[in-house]
């Protein structure tokens, strides 16, 4: 609708009291919205001045394209839910004006900030409440990304209602202390404010929800056979270690990697909300949903772009890292990624988190999950897999696995060779542990290792232990130092896989429930070292 036509439509009456106001001078509405940054939000004060002068609409504010198009969205919405603006000269600023601000959150409180320059909503009504949501042309409020941060950063304020769209407004009721108002339609708003239609505040408890048992995803137990692999994947979960798993196609790799989630410890109220809060700005929380319960599984194709693997965009958005947060992240045929892609996970790896520096914005994204890698042991596939099909000579295998980046295998602490399943497992109906079972072990060494790094920054898993923590918490007794200088020496074993035996040792001696590390623990975490050897698998 261009200018021209949008007047056109404009009643009488709208007209005369615009022509009223000239005559009083300007008249100026405010309210609070809030914007995202990052994962973050901030409040954002939605200004409208009525001037004279030609009539126009205009936005300032370091307004982004989808806020200016809000106009458009704001004046059909108006006239579709029966006002009509008068032709004055409107202007709309987004305060502070030095941040960019992108986004359709602000059509609601435009569309407000409007009709109580018109005086149809007293501007009283505004104080004390938060104002966000996107506009269809027939008025309806349409979800927002990023409402539960938006939630959060009201109350951190003081500020102590918001009101959203319906569709978000679950989300917003996980932030406790708030009264979070869900609208269908920008009247139904205007009648809140009115008095006329009161919209009764939304309550959830967060913590109960968290705990009503949900779906921990497919089960290990539909997993015949494989017994070796889900041991290592259940250590990977206890200590938080990355694992790599190498096997010929059809073996199951995936298969194993998606039921990794379900055997990691349920996740805390603070995770479920840190979780929530990127999901929701990604995006990707359903409608109506108010709080991730299940740990993510993220499994992008090595075609991603860096932006989709670590977050990007002109306002960056998270990426996979942080969309696998608290969760796991797969990626099979680990060899096929780009060399920058796999070198981009360096940091997340080593400091749970990946900065994202643009010319305008820097933001930094939580992204602290379980790696999980899959890959061919071969470029046939069948290299080891006890038949004679493998194809392929010993320069080309050793090639194909050197495309993976040292660095990035450094921060792998177990390689697990992984063999198609013999018939007879497969025909054995009774051979899988369940899921919940594993993860009640998983639960018990989590607690011990939160125990022992009580107070130590960053350190909250085995994994994370830094060559300080193994000195302290890895003390390897002289049988156990024999036994290591035997294997590095018998199967050729590299000096970095020391520390990280000595790490999964741990992680083996939690899982049983022992203060010491025990000749046992240690033979099995040498077992997890597939690619430090010098004959391969
Ligand atoms: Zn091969």
């Amino acid at each position: 609708m261009n200018e021209d036509s949008r007047h056109d439509a404009l009643d009488r009456q709208g007209l005369q009291e615009c022509h009223a106001r000239e005559g009083m001078g300007t008249m100026l509405a405010q309210l609070t919205s809030a914007a995202l940054r990052g994962i973050e939000s901030y409040l954002v004060r939605v200004e409208v001045n009525f001037g004279t002068g030609l009539p126009s609409f205009s936005v300032v504010g370091l307004a982004e394209g989808a806020v200016r198009e809000g106009r458009e969205r704001v004046w059909a919405a108006l006239q579709n839910s029966g006002f009509s603006v008068p032709p004055c000269k409107i202007t709309v600023n987004l305060a502070p004006a030095d941040v960019r601000k992108e986004g359709s959150a602000f059509d609601l409180p435009l569309a407000l900030g409007l009709l109580a320059g018109m005086g149809r909503i007293p501007a009283e009504a505004f104080s004390g409440t938060v104002f966000v949501g996107e506009l269809g042309l027939d008025g309806s409020l349409r979800p927002v990304r990023g409402a539960l941060s938006m939630a959060e950063s009201a109350r951190r304020a003081g500020l102590g209602a918001l009101v959203l769209p319906r569709a978000n407004a679950p989300e917003g009721a996980v932030v406790a202390g708030m009264r979070i108002l869900g609208a269908d339609s920008l009247l139904d708003v205007v009648r809140h404010l009115g008095g006329d239609h009161v919209i009764p505040p939304l309550v959830l408890d967060a913590g109960t929800l968290l705990e009503q048992e949900e779906s921990h995803g497919p089960d290990m137990a539909e997993v015949r056979g494989q017994g070796y692999v889900k041991r290592a994947l259940e250590v990977a979960a206890a200590g938080g270690h990355n694992i790599l798993l190498l096997g010929p196609p059809g073996s199951g790799k995936t298969m194993l990697a998606r039921r990794l989630p379900g055997i990691l410890p349920p996740m805390c109220l603070e995770e479920a909300v840190e979780v929530t809060r990127i999901h929701s700005v990604a995006g990707l929380l359903a409608p109506g949903e108010p709080l991730l319960r299940t740990r993510p599984f993220r499994a992008p194709h090595h075609t991603i772009s860096d932006g989709g693997m670590v977050g990007g965009g002109g306002v960056p958005r998270p990426g996979e890292v942080s969309l696998a947060h608290h969760g796991v992240l797969f990626l099979d045929e680990l060899p096929e990624y780009r060399r920058n892609i796999l070198e981009a996970l360096r940091q997340p790896l080593e400091d749970g988190h990946v900065y994202l520096a643009r010319a305008r914005i820097s933001l930094q994204f939580p992204s602290r999950f379980v790696l999980v890698a899959a890959m061919n042991p071969c470029p046939c596939g069948f290299f080891g897999d006890g038949t004679d099909r493998c194809t392929c000579d010993p320069t080309s295998v050793s090639r194909y696995r050197a495309r993976i980046s040292g660095p990035l295998l450094d921060r792998v602490d177990l390689h697990v060779s992984v063999r198609r399943v013999p018939f007879q497992d497969l025909a054995d109906p009774g051979s899988g542990e369940e899921t919940s079972s594993i993860r009640a072990r998983v639960r018990d060494a989590r607690a011990l290792q939160r125990e022992r790094f009580r107070g130590r920054e960053g350190v909250h898993t085995n994994a994370q232990m830094q060559t300080r923590e193994i000195r302290r918490f890895c003390r390897p007794s002289r049988e156990i130092i024999c036994m290591l200088q035997g294997a590095m020496d018998r199967l050729g074993l590299s000096a970095r896989a020391y520390h990280r035996i000595l790490k999964v040792g741990r992680t083996v001696a939690d899982l049983a429930g022992s203060s010491e590390i025990g000749p046992s623990h240690v033979g099995e975490a040498i077992q997890y070292r597939t690619l430090d050897r010098a004959a391969p698998l």
